[in-house]
């Protein structure tokens, strides 16, 4: 039962935000938000899948007819125990599924005063097409609604963001076996998506191995680059797992004995990314978070060499609601999941970052990985 708990509830909620921001119906095609509110995991192809919500009025998912049995197999489908109460419109090969939406949004779309809200990520295509077939409605982002939804992560969520958590810790617990000095980046990589499939996930979404000065590149994925004696390399891996939430996490190693200035700077980072996870509590901001580690860094003068925000949220994409950054006044609430991971930069030397997932608590935060943060030395 508990894949389905707070299903309706999200859908209940969607409702009354459409409602509150003035908004007529909201359409959402295949992608997280989709599966946030009927928990269908369709994947968005030319084909017209859109789970239509009227303010009022009952929530239809107009689907290809071929896509039919799925839909109906998902949460979405009236026989299952999520009850969701949604009308699944199935589509003929030559019928046309975007009258088919204007038609039933029908009334609506039929006055100049109407808004309809469409899923952030819903493709070009799709967004002219809904365009073309209702031009006296406007169109807005569902963003600004649904993000408040999506924020605060329920239970189940978080229950499933800790599992991820603990699927990758059991990745970088294995890291010695794969990274070793006369091995590339690439080689090393391949490993690690093996082992992030084999410890819990469906999905290997990224692998970041930069070695020696690869490292000062917070994005670098995978080179033919040789690990050599002395590197340190930055290891930034994440899946998806089987209930579509999201791992994240960054540990930093060495291949035996650290250059004195990585040391020295490695120290530092420590001692930010605690200072954000101790500061990270229900009440304050994203981006006094942000500050936290910033400041640290700062003070001890690499805040140039701390390139990047301070986080992001996670669930069911890796990167979402709330960002830890300067500018972001979210005030935190218990239920929402983040990365805090603070990083040093420095071209043509090296880099270091650490992070991790964190879900906000009624006094604090939780870390969802556990990994020892102190620097890894690797036997060589
Ligand atoms: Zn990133
Ligand atoms: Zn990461
Ligand atoms: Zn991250």
């Amino acid at each position: 039962m508990s894949d389905y708990e707070g299903l309706g509830e999200r859908i209940a909620g969607a409702r009354r935000g459409l409602a509150q921001a003035g908004i007529d119906a909201l359409l959402v095609t295949p992608g997280a938000d989709l599966r946030y509110l009927t928990g269908y995991h369709a994947l968005p192809l030319e084909r017209l899948t859109c789970l239509v919500l009227p303010a009022k009025g009952g929530p239809r998912l107009v689907v290809p007819a071929l896509e039919e049995p799925a839909a109906h197999a998902s949460p979405a489908g009236a026989s299952s125990p999520a009850r969701l109460g949604i009308q699944i419109v199935p589509w003929q090969e030559t019928e046309d599924p975007v009258a088919l939406v204007a038609k039933i949004l029908g009334g609506v779309s039929g006055t100049t005063a109407t808004t309809i809200a469409l899923d952030d990520h819903m493709w070009a295509e799709k967004v002219l097409a809904f365009r073309a077939a209702m031009p006296n409605a406007q169109q807005v982002l569902a963003g600004p609604v649904l993000r408040h939804l999506r924020m605060r992560k329920g239970t189940a969520e978080i229950q499933a963001l800790r599992s991820a958590g603990a699927a990758i810790d059991r990745v970088h617990a294995r890291m010695a076996q794969w990274l070793q000095v006369g091995r590339t980046e690439r080689e090393v990589g391949r490993d690690i998506a093996d082992a992030i499939i084999a410890e819990g996930h469906t999905q290997v979404d990224f692998v970041i191995v930069a070695s020696g000065p690869n490292g000062a590149s917070p994005h670098a994925e995978v080179s033919d680059r040789v690990i050599e004696a002395g590197d340190t390399v930055v290891v930034d891996i994440g899946g998806t797992t089987e209930a579509g939430y999201c791992s994240d996490e960054t540990r930093t190693y060495c291949l035996g004995n650290a250059p004195a200035d990585f040391s020295e700077y490695y120290a530092v980072l420590l001692q930010a990314q605690q200072a954000a996870c101790k500061h990270a509590r229900p009440g304050v901001t994203a981006e006094s978070v942000d500050a936290a580690a910033r400041d640290v860094i700062a003070a001890a003068g690499y805040g140039e060499a701390f390139l990047h925000r301070t986080g992001h949220g996670i669930g069911l994409e890796t990167h979402e609601d709330p960002y830890i950054v300067a500018g972001n006044s979210t005030v935190l609430e218990p239920g929402m999941a983040f990365s805090i991971e603070p990083g040093i930069y420095l071209p043509g030397k090296h880099g270091a970052r650490i992070e991790d997932i964190v879900v906000v608590t009624d006094d604090g935060i939780e870390r969802l990985n556990l990994r020892p943060r102190e620097l890894a030395v690797l036997p060589i």
